[in-house]
């Protein structure tokens, strides 16, 4: 058995590992990231794809994010051009949508505000004239569209990338390596994994569980004992059709339950997401229900008439992914969607568990958390800032 020390190990190559790594090199730490399967091989490759501020959580007061997501989608925009792209987004009104096209007005008002009146953060009207090029649209008691901007990434592309910069900056990648058991030895963890055919042991200062919907199975494995938060599960589907849209991305509302879906091009296709389902089981076993795919189809063809006749035949593709969110009686849609650190110890911590997250606010949240727990490492000298650096795709 050989065994290295290291300032931070991480488990999972998500895109929390990716970016705690990342912000960990970029501040002189040596770092392990091992991956049991392949970066992005869970949520961070199932995601909507949107680098967005969140329009709806304005409507739960989650200001802060919002402002967050913003100001880390200007960061993405800068730093990863060919990566991350701005794209309109449009709001269709009928006499049925739930929300009056006042309270759109004003929810896009604030959004913009919140993202500093720069030029992606203008809304408008779409005249009535120009309805008739929204992708076939339902004109039929279409009252009004509101047209503003979000952006769109490739979220596995975007997570490799991240890992390339973690690497450029001395981070170390261990892949396929499954984190098998850690134990705490004083001011350090002894953490074993297993590579192949290979039991390797290592030692880390600080200790971070990036395992997304798997963060408890891995806190089971630790000792002492760490009680995990208590957390639901909920799957996500996104459903891909022949055909596209060429405007941009709409975001439109379930009837069943007036939930917001998304409709967008993706790849030369059409990709319509998301659900919200609970989710018991092995995280690597989710697969799409056929109740959220015909969900999906259903809420389609409600505003795209050409797609009211498709069935589950049409389906080219569909992925699942699931959302780790803390227990409350509230529906997952309306819970909170901030990230949560969760520690071994609260005065001298060596372990960091990562509850919940977005894609889009990765950098802030890796960023956070080193910034946190960096005062049980020792010293470095800061190579990089990681709002400065470029992600490219391969
Ligand atoms: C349906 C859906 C849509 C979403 N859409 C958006 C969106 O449009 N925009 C946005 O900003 N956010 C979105 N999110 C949120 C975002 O996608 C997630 O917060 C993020 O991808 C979670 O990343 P993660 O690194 O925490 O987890 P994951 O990506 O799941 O990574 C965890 C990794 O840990 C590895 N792992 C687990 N156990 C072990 C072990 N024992 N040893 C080694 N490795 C292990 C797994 O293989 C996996 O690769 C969405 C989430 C869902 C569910």
């Amino acid at each position: 058995m050989t065994s290295k020390q290291f300032d931070i190990v991480v488990i999972g190559g998500g895109i929390h590992g990716a970016g705690v790594a990342q912000a960990a090199a970029a501040h002189g730490y040596s770092v392990l990231v091992l991956e049991q399967s392949s970066i992005a091989a869970g949520t961070s490759s199932r995601s909507s794809k949107l680098i967005h501020g969140g329009l709806r959580y304005l409507e739960s007061a989650q200001f802060t994010l919002v402002r967050e997501c913003l100001y880390e989608r200007s960061l993405l925009l800068k730093n990863a051009p060919e990566l991350v792209e701005l794209k309109p987004f449009y709001i269709p009104l009928y006499s049925d949508t739930s929300r009056t096209a006042w309270q759109v007005r004003a929810g896009l008002a604030l959004y913009s505000t919140l993202g500093g009146f720069s030029t992606e953060n203008r809304f408008k009207l779409v005249p009535r004239k120009d309805w008739d090029k929204l992708d076939g649209l339902e004109r039929e008691d279409l009252q009004r569209v509101f047209r503003y901007y979000d952006a769109q990434t490739d979220d596995k592309l975007l997570t490799e990338a991240v890992m390339r910069s973690a690497q450029s900056l001395g981070a170390e990648l261990q892949m396929p390596a499954e984190f098998i058991g850690a134990e705490r030895s004083g001011k350090h963890y002894i953490v074993r994994y297993r590579t192949g055919m290979q039991k390797v042991e290592c030692h880390a200062r600080l200790l971070i569980n990036a395992a997304g919907a798997w963060v408890n199975d891995v806190l089971n494995k630790i000792s002492p004992e760490v009680t995990g938060l208590d957390i639901d599960l909920i799957q996500g589907t996104h459903i891909i059709l022949e055909g596209t849209v060429n405007q941009g991305i709409y975001y439109i509302e379930a009837p069943e339950d007036k939930r917001a879906v998304f409709v967008m091009p993706w790849k030369d296709k059409l990709m319509v997401g998301t659900t919200e389902s609970f989710f018991h089981g092995n995280p690597a076993k989710v697969i799409p229900l056929a109740k959220e795919k015909a969900y999906l189809m259903e809420t389609l063809g409600c505003y795209f008439p050409r797609y009211r006749q498709i069935t589950h035949q049409d389906i080219v593709e569909s992925f699942a992914g699931l959302r780790v969110l803390p227990k409350t009686d509230g529906a997952a849609f309306s819970r909170p969607r901030d990230t949560l650190f969760h520690t071994d110890q609260t005065d001298d911590p060596r372990l960091v568990s990562i509850y919940g997250g977005k894609l889009t606010v990765y950098r802030a949240t890796a960023q956070k958390l080193i910034d946190e727990f960096s005062f049980v490492l020792p010293g470095r000298k800061i190579v990089a800032d990681t709002r400065n650096l470029a992600l490219t795709p391969q």
